[in-house]
């Protein structure tokens, strides 16, 4: 198998994107959490504390999902990087990010 190239922009993109899902995860779970707790305290009970707060989770579940940096060429999982260290190849398909 020949070696690939990602250019690095569309990897920046793809880091880009999971920081921001990852930084609004805990506002969606307190959304959720807070929606839940909003449907009990406007008189709706559990029914629709359940409905709330499920529809929170379900949307804090996609942003988790969104959260995980993944490969452009081929979609495998990338490590998340750690401070200005970004990956320089993909585990999987070994294209190389530049
Ligand atoms: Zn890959």
């Amino acid at each position: 198998m020949s070696e690939r190239r990602v250019p690095e922009r569309r990897v920046q993109q793809e880091l880009a994107r999971a920081r921001g899902s990852r930084r609004m995860l805990p506002w969606a779970l307190l959304t959720a959490v807070g929606g839940a707790g909003l449907g009990v305290a406007a008189g709706g009970g559990w029914r629709a504390a359940l409905a709330l707060g499920a529809m929170g989770l379900g949307f804090a579940l996609f942003l988790w999902v969104t959260s995980i940096p993944r490969c452009p060429a081929c979609g495998a999982r990338l490590a998340p990087p750690r401070g200005d260290e970004r990956p320089r190849s993909c585990p999987r398909c070994r294209a190389s990010f530049e």
